[in-house]
């Protein structure tokens, strides 16, 4: 069994933002020569998450405004108190910092419709660091 590991930073430039990350983490898959596994995205971070849909502007706005409905930055959230930024934690405790892929024949198995993305919550940040790690033979 190997193990590849790489590391992938991005600039976010908004509060909230989705940032496509597929291309990168199929590079990622292409490097590790591994050809069936799994393919780890976590990104180490208490306020972004990763998740797996479609690359359409309307939905990409859905799903932002879904996140705002479910985790309002103006809630009466007790980390505001210390941090304000309750709302990209809480977002990110829920919606999840990672998301795992098969790995079939060197490639990454996806729907067309999933693409990886890295979800911004509490930003812009200047360095967002995205983890792959693909694990198989
Ligand atoms: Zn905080």
């Amino acid at each position: 069994m190997r193990v590849y590991f790489k590391e992938i930073t991005v600039r976010t430039q908004r509060r909230r933002e989705l940032l496509d990350i597929t291309h990168e983490v199929e590079r990622a898959v292409a490097e590790s020569g591994i050809s069936n596994g799994l393919c780890l995205v976590f990104a180490p971070h208490a306020t972004a998450a990763i998740i797996a849909n479609e690359h359409e502007r309307g939905l990409m706005n859905d799903i932002l405004r879904k996140l705002g409905e479910d985790y309002p930055e103006d809630g009466k959230w007790e980390h505001n108190l210390i941090d304000d930024n309750a709302a990209a934690h809480l977002a990110s405790a829920f919606v999840g910092s990672a998301r795992l892929f098969p790995v079939k024949e060197g490639r990454l198995v996806r729907g067309t419709w999933q693409n990886i993305f890295l979800v911004e919550l509490d930003g812009p940040r200047a360095v967002r660091r995205v983890v792959v790690e693909v694990v198989g033979v």
